[in-house]
């Protein structure tokens, strides 16, 4: 396994799309090991594959307060969505930054597991919150592009001033 390098804003990679995936095989469940190990290495809840420049349909999530109930999901869509509340969220491709964005509170989740067998999960508040910042991401949308422009200039001036006192 391998901890992989993360995109960070304003990369324009991140505006790339995840293919859907046909193919069940050891090369994938690699992948989703990969992402595993590179989502807890940077304490995150959540990582997308496009996040680490690999355009495929799959993310991977662990919201337990141990970190010990990882779940790989493939070819993921949201088949239904209840209640739209605020979240408030960061992103490992914009560190040190929070923002607060409508999402909704209740969703089912629709995927398939690395042995390609069809999954589907009632998730709601952090989970449902994780599972819509991830789906954006296989979309090419981070939380950054939800927000209001105003706010966009406000942070990303905030972000880049950060960024570049750290290098
Ligand atoms: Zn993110």
């Amino acid at each position: 396994m391998a901890v992989l390098s993360i995109l960070k804003f304003p990369d324009q990679k991140l505006k790339l799309e995840g293919q859907l995936i046909d193919e069940f095989n050891s090369d994938l469940e690699k992948i989703c090991a990969n992402l595993l190990e590179t989502m807890y290495a940077n304490e995150g809840v959540g990582l997308a594959a496009t996040q680490v420049d690999i355009q495929l349909s799959i993310f991977v999530m662990d919201t337990s307060p141990k970190q010990n109930s990882p779940i790989c999901c493939i070819n993921p869509k949201i088949i239904s969505y209840k209640n739209e509340v605020v979240s408030e969220e960061g992103c490992l491709s914009f560190p040190g930054i929070h923002a607060k964005v409508k999402r909704y509170a209740e969703v089912t989740l629709e995927y398939q597991d690395v042995s390609g067998a069809l999954q589907k999960k009632d998730a709601k508040d952090l989970d449902a919150f994780c599972m819509q910042h991830e789906l954006d991401h296989l979309k090419g949308i981070t939380f950054f592009d939800r927000l209001s422009p105003l706010k966009q200039k406000m942070l990303k001036k905030k972000y880049l001033k950060q960024r570049d006192s750290i290098t």
